[in-house]
């Protein structure tokens, strides 16, 4: 029994050109590159390129998983610059409380929190605060200002 050729078929990106001896297709991707391939995986759906369809989906699903990490960072980067008073802060400024008399300035980075210092004044431990976010997050904000264009 003849088999039927399937010489200029296209199978999703999968074009066959020409098919050798031993059930195998040589077929054209539409991304250009050249592949063999059997023509039992051509025909039953599971071959549809060259492997570029894969990798692209790959690579489709790796930036949604980055988007992702990219939007809960900035979610947290929002709580972290907001200057809502924390309930349970005497002080109304976050990353600052009020200990015995004086201001403690802290931040927490990398879920770790670190001490900045104890002030006298308020507005001496604001600052060290702000001086803080701007050291510890001008990097990553930036990373996700650059990264935006494609995620
Ligand atoms: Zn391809």
């Amino acid at each position: 029994m003849e088999k039927r050729s399937i010489i200029g078929d296209r199978f999703g990106r999968l074009v066959v050109i020409n098919e050798l001896p031993g059930g195998k297709a040589v077929c054209q991707c539409d991304c250009g590159k050249i592949h063999y391939v059997l023509r039992y995986n051509l025909l039953s759906g599971g071959t549809k390129s060259c492997g570029c369809l894969k990798s692209e989906r790959a690579i489709m699903r790796d930036r949604m998983r980055y988007a992702q990490l990219e939007e809960g960072q900035r979610t947290n980067l929002a709580m972290l610059v907001c200057n809502h008073p924390v309930r349970g802060n005497p002080t109304g400024v976050k990353g600052v409380c009020k200990v015995r008399g004086k201001y403690r300035a802290y931040i927490t980075y990398n879920r770790e929190r670190h001490d900045l210092g104890l002030f006298k004044r308020l507005e001496d431990a604001v600052k060290a605060r702000k001086d803080a976010e701007a050291a510890y997050y001008a990097d990553i904000l930036q990373r996700i200002k650059d990264r935006e264009i494609w995620v």
